[in-house]
């Protein structure tokens, strides 16, 4: 086969329950990022139906664009999967049947007792001269064709829809086909920052940003955080000084107060490698966001170490009986207070025996909210060792961003707490 430096890349997602809201284009999402993280641009990007003029008129268009055309869907068994076929006619190629494929389709309709039909024979056919990724995980397997095409050199790879097929697919056999035939690699770096919105970190930045070329500065925002990407473009298999470091080292002059890590390590999991380190203990008492904390910190491995419980307290009743919050603060100052807050988190530490107690409590919407308590207004508290932090947050957007922003916001909270002892 002829090969190929790539450059460029098109992902085309084949299959008309796309097109109709019927399953979410996750293949896109996730080659998408793929690409980008192998330094391959992505100009445009297709959702087609399963008929065969359109596939043919989209993955031509593509291949005019992009060196590689990347393909999910339609490798199926049935009358409607039809890629393999339309692929093998846009580039000009026969159809043939791949030997090894046909006996992996036959070994495992066996292992499973089952009998091959006939339209399972159709998944080993491939076009002339394409190499053929084996699927781990069905049936299905893809292809990778490289050709000429209008006095080109171009790539189309074929991938099954499944996702659980595709992402193994890309990973053991696409990404190191790749690696050996992109032009260029790229070195990431990520800065995550919260307590600056995105646009003051870029104004911090602009200078750097906008004389930058190699590395390149690039800020992405989620929910109540801001990152920045460093990409450094070294030339494949070639010895290149280090670009990024002083940039990295410029950014944390500027902004080093707001960045909590360089890398990719969530809040969480910086939280509990903190605490693991210290050999020390959580716990949370939570009012809006209702075991989202718990929940999200209960997902990693290793919190028993240092997790030891939360307490739920959504109504009065359970912040009164349970955290011993005083009637005369529900009354006077209300449940969301700063008085409610940190009375919070003392009777989470004091009931719970932890090192550190984090308390949340806030209005998340849509109803409820006031003139002086507005919906998003949440309060913080931090009880570490019988010291007091409480803070204020006002938290723009829905119900689901409020007790989002507010969970990771006490995420925040316990880092600096468990930092500034650890920084002393
Ligand atoms: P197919 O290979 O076209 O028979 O697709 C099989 C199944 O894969 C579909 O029924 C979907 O559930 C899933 N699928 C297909 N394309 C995508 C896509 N772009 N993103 C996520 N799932 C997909
Ligand atoms: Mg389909």
């Amino acid at each position: 086969m002829k090969d190929i430096v790539i450059e460029s890349a098109e992902i085309v997602a084949i299959g008309t329950e796309l097109l109709i809201g019927q399953t979410l284009n996750t293949n896109s999402y996730y080659l998408a990022n793929q690409l980008t993280l192998l330094g391959i641009s992505s100009y445009h990007q297709s959702v087609v139906g399963d008929n065969p003029d359109r596939i043919i008129n989209t993955i031509r268009a593509a291949l005019k664009r992009a060196d590689l055309v990347i393909t999910s869907g339609g490798l199926g068994p049935t009358a409607d999967d039809l890629t393999m076929e339309l692929v093998a006619k846009a580039a000009d190629k026969e159809l043939v049947m791949d030997r090894a494929s046909k006996q992996r389709i036959s070994d495992y309709f066996t292992s499973i007792g089952r009998t091959v039909s006939d339209n399972n024979w159709k998944q080993a056919m491939k076009p002339e001269g394409a190499l053929v990724m084996p699927n781990t995980n069905g049936t299905a397997p893809g292809a990778i064709l490289v050709f000429e095409y209008e006095g080109a050199t171009k790539a189309i790879v074929c991938f099954p829809g499944p996702p659980s097929e595709l992402r193994p697919m890309f990973e053991l056999s696409l990404k190191p086909w790749l690696e050996e035939r992109v032009a260029y690699q790229f070195e990431h770096r990520f800065l995550h920052m919260m307590g600056i919105g995105e646009s003051s970190a870029e104004l911090e930045l602009q200078d750097l940003i906008k004389s930058q070329t190699n590395p390149t500065i690039a800020p992405y925002a989620s929910p109540g955080e801001v990152c920045f990407r460093i990409t450094q473009r070294i030339k494949r298999n070639q010895a290149e000084p280090d670009l990024i470091s002083p940039v990295v080292k410029e950014i944390k002059k500027r902004l080093g107060q707001y960045i909590y890590e360089d890398g990719e390590r969530t809040l969480p999991e910086i939280v509990l490698q903190l605490l693991q380190a210290k050999q020390q203990t959580v716990g949370f008492a939570e009012s809006c966001t209702a075991g989202m904390i718990s929940s999200e910190f209960g997902n990693l491995p290793g919190v028993s170490d240092v997790f030891k419980g939360s307490i739920i307290s959504y109504s009065n009743q359970i912040k009164r009986n349970v955290l011993g919050v005083s009637s005369k603060i529900l009354e006077n100052q209300g449940a969301v207070s700063r008085e409610c807050a940190e009375a919070m988190a003392r009777g989470a530490r004091k009931t719970l025996l932890t090192d550190l107690a984090i308390s949340v409590t806030g209005i998340a919407g849509p109803s409820g909210g006031t003139k002086d308590k507005p919906v998003g207004l949440v309060y913080l508290g931090a009880d570490y060792q019988g010291q007091i932090t409480t803070e204020k947050h006002l938290i723009r957007g829905n119900r689901e961003r409020v007790r989002t922003v507010a969970s990771l916001r006490a995420f925040h909270l316990a880092w600096r707490c468990l930092k500034e002892k650890s920084d002393a």
